[in-house]
């Protein structure tokens, strides 16, 4: 059974999900300047460019975008999770979510047994 999150382990969850925050708030960033250029040049020459056409390399940014909006969403939402005191348990069925998982996705919201009956049923 995975363990109770000490103090010690929250400050650093916390601390991991702002780096996070932070980066994938660049990243949204990044993209957006690079799916909105309209100038048709690449400001950032990175693989981005190399994928052919630049429809799609314009719709390749813009699905990256989506995801990163998601995943920003989920680290605000474990944020709150550390403030209010229940970062690290389940939403589903409140164990402790283990701090393996947690250390791989720390916005992760669910144990790993109900994130697998979730996908189970998705
Ligand atoms: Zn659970």
């Amino acid at each position: 059974m995975p363990r109770k999150l000490t103090e010690a382990d929250l400050k650093k969850f916390e601390e991991l999900l702002l780096v996070l925050r932070r980066e994938v708030a660049g990243d949204i960033n990044h993209l957006e300047a690079d799916a909105f250029s309209t100038d048709g040049e690449r400001a950032t020459g990175d693989n981005l460019a190399d994928v052919g056409s630049d429809s799609f390399a314009q719709e390749f940014s813009l699905e990256l975008l989506e995801r990163d909006g998601e995943t920003l969403e989920r680290i605000e939402e474990a944020l709150k999770r550390v403030e209010d005191g229940t970062f690290g348990r389940c939403g589903v069925c409140n164990s402790w979510i283990g701090k393996e998982r947690l250390k791989a996705m720390p916005y992760a919201k669910n144990c790993i047994s109900c994130q697998r009956e979730a996908e189970l049923e998705a």
